[in-house]
């Protein structure tokens, strides 16, 4: 074999639950992902050093050495496997950078699973499963897909049913917000209003409208406690929350840690004619059309 692709999906945050702030740094979460139809494709050729190419829009802000979640991933999983192996993966990016979607770790995933078949390692979903964890709380989501609540950091996954397709809009907004930052921001937003920090807990109504198939209630369940915090770092996405809303979006949230702002959408039609007037609103670079759940990182 001498070139394997991979395609990987982007996740909305349909629930993000952040606890409080623990002593070593990190927050209690309950997540529930849901994979969507925004594809990053990772192809891994046949070569003796393990290098990175980046195409597509915003390449250019997707670092090209060891900061590369997909390099990352490929030595771990050499790593893994107790040899050297090389690899030449490259990168076509669709998922908007540091969007809040996990476009990094979706590239993670589909670099496990390329090299994985590339090297000829047969390893089974469970070690990737277990590496992708070590390389970041988003990576076996990205592996898995569907739509899954993820507690811990994020790792410990639990697949969720759900009753039907739902239809996305995702408003790109102009430049990307770092993770890191955005927890800062809740923090010190929490500390400055004294605001007590309840236990995380996975909302059963949002899981009740997922196995309905129920979009209406859906969009009325949706959870982000980032939100206040991306928004505080992004004035302007209080403009395209409410733009959303006005255009009949039956809901409205940023994804993950912004700044993309996520809507939900009756069926394949709406969410084409929200998309469209999003773009004419002007509320953000691009606006585009997707559904979920679609599957986790997979060979094409
Ligand atoms: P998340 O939703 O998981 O918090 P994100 O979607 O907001 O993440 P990413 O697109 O994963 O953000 O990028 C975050 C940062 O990670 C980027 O600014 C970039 O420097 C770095 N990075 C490392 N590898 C990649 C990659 N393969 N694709 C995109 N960004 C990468």
């Amino acid at each position: 074999m001498s070139s394997v692709t991979v395609r990987v999906p982007a996740k909305v945050n349909v629930q993000l639950s952040v606890g409080p702030l623990r002593d070593d740094g990190y927050h209690d979460l309950v997540n529930v992902f849901h994979a969507v139809s925004i594809f990053d494709e990772v192809v891994a050729r046949e070569s003796e050093l393990v290098t990175v190419r980046v195409e597509g829009e915003h390449a250019d802000q997707v670092p090209l050495d060891d900061g590369n979640l997909a390099i990352q991933a490929a030595r771990a999983l050499a790593k893994h496997a107790g040899r050297t192996y090389g690899v030449e993966l490259i990168i076509r990016k669709a998922i908007p950078v540091a969007g809040g979607m996990a476009g990094g770790s979706a590239d993670a995933a589909g670099a496990l699973v390329a090299c994985n078949e590339l090297w000829g390692l047969g390893l089974p979903r469970e070690d990737l499963m277990e590496i992708a964890a070590d390389l970041g709380s988003d990576v076996p989501f990205s592996l898995l897909g569907g739509t899954a609540v993820g507690t811990g950091r994020g790792e410990q996954l639990t697949g969720v049913p759900t009753g039907g397709d739902f239809h996305w809009v995702f408003a790109v907004a102009d430049g990307g917000l770092s993770t890191a930052t955005v927890y800062g921001q809740c923090d010190r937003l929490r500390e400055a209003t004294g605001e007590q920090v309840a236990w995380p807990r996975v909302n059963d109504g949002l899981l009740a409208a997922l196995a309905a198939g129920d979009a209406e209630r859906l969009g009325t369940e949706l959870v982000n406690d980032l939100q206040p915090a991306a928004v505080m770092l992004r004035r302007s996405l209080t403009r395209t929350l409410e733009a959303g809303r006005e255009l009949g979006a039956l809901g409205a949230i940023v994804s993950g840690s912004g700044p993309t702002c996520a809507f939900l959408a009756r069926d394949a039609d709406h969410a084409r004619e929200l998309a469209a007037a999003l773009s004419g609103a002007g509320v953000c670079r691009l606006a585009v059309a997707a559904h979920g759940e679609v599957p986790g990182a997979e060979i094409v």
